[in-house]
């Protein structure tokens, strides 16, 4: 089964066979995987071990996000974060139900954030400190580049954190050129291919010593992770890690070097949202997003305008000839999403196209123009 979703994604073989042992996580054996993925995930950020630290944290993209907003922003504190869509929605409420101030920016989510417009909020409101930015806005498929939203915060002195959870390991990205970032958030099981399980921020270590204490949760505070870790060692895990994810994480990431690094990486996802964006409009189908606005991690396209299409009947058809999709979506028009991430390939796209062609065909499914019913 091929799972064309923005994560967990489809991982190659090897990395499944890594889980395949036993590990006890302060074991000597396991220490050192440890220490070497948090030196190497903090490389791939563009940082050093002199300005920043690789920070594990059990679990999902949710609680490392939670953990920079805890960590980096004291109670009260204002975080503005523009409205990209439902996964900035996300960050929002995990700001609120920390005690945090989130303060959304709104803007068109089908148009990369524009910088003036942060800028002007930033100048509007000094008691807002941190800009909260998702790099791959996974609700939309849209990318906001960090680097011009970052340059701003700088200019004005403020704080970024980057949901880059969609984004790490295939989208560009210097922590070292950007110091006005505190983190940058992300998982095992998305761009780098590995499995779910572990979470990662990359920070700056001044910004960590600086703010011991705020977090108000032991679970999710990143300086405690730091700390503990200064005290006994890179290869060490505050509390039970799923460990057979560590060690898959090291398979996945030896596959992402022998393929070529980050730009390799970029270039199979461009490679295969080309062929989807092509197949889907070959079928008659219609891609939500312009071409030129259309990022490289995952697709939302048209549910087809007619009364035979059922999203759950569409999903099982494609599930049976080896393809899983979503069975929800995240536009205000029916749609169905797909993403290009993963250990799939332009050929795979291809097989996928066939396999909606076909699937569409026997629900009954006529008119394929864009579905204008709201959702
Ligand atoms: C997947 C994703 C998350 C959340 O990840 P979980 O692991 O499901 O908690 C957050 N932000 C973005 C942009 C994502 O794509």
């Amino acid at each position: 089964m091929l799972l064309l979703i923005p994560g967990p994604v489809s991982t190659r073989p090897e990395v499944r066979a890594a889980m395949a042992q036993d590990y006890a996580p302060w074991d000597n054996e396991f220490r050192p995987i440890l220490a070497e993925l948090r030196a190497r995930v903090r490389d791939l950020a563009g940082g050093t071990a002199e300005t920043h630290a690789g920070l594990p944290l059990q679990g999902c993209g949710h609680f490392v996000t939670e953990a920079a907003i805890r960590t980096f922003l004291p109670p009260g504190a204002k975080l503005l974060v523009p409205a990209t869509g439902a996964y900035s929605d996300r960050m929002i409420r995990l700001a609120r139900e920390a005690g945090r101030v989130p303060v959304p920016l709104a803007m068109d989510p089908h148009a990369p954030v524009n910088a003036e417009a942060v800028a002007a909020a930033l100048a509007a409101d000094p008691m807002i400190g941190h800009v909260g930015l998702v790099y791959s806005e996974t609700g939309t498929g849209v990318i906001h580049d960090p680097a011009p939203v970052g340059a701003v915060v700088r200019a004005t002195g403020r704080r970024m954190i980057l949901d880059a959870i969609s984004a790490f390991g295939a989208l560009p990205l210097d922590v070292s050129a950007q110091p006005e970032l505190d983190a940058v958030m992300f998982t095992s099981n998305k761009c780098i291919e590995g499995l779910p399980g572990l979470a990662f921020a990359v920070a700056r270590i001044d910004r960590l010593e600086a703010s011991m204490g705020h977090a108000g949760s032991w679970s999710f505070d990143l300086a405690d992770i730091y700390s503990m870790s200064k005290r006994t060692g890179p290869g060490s895990f505050r509390f039970t890690p799923a460990a057979q994810a560590v060690v898959a994480l090291r398979v996945a990431l030896d596959i992402y070097d022998a393929e070529g690094g980050r730009p390799a990486r970029l270039a199979r996802y461009l490679a295969n949202a080309d062929a989807l964006y092509a197949g889907m409009q070959s079928i008659g189908l219609h891609p939500c997003l312009p071409r030129e606005v259309q990022g490289p991690i995952v697709m939302n396209i048209h549910a087809p305008d007619d009364a035979a299409w059922n999203l759950q009947r569409f999903v099982d058809g494609l599930k049976s000839r080896g393809y899983l999709i979503s069975n929800f979506y995240n536009t205000p028009m029916p749609s169905f999403r797909v993403g290009c991430i993963g250990a799939v390939t332009p050929e795979d796209m291809r097989g996928f196209t066939i396999a909606a062609d076909t699937v569409l065909t026997e629900m009954g499914v006529r008119n394929r123009e864009a579905s204008r019913r709201a959702a």
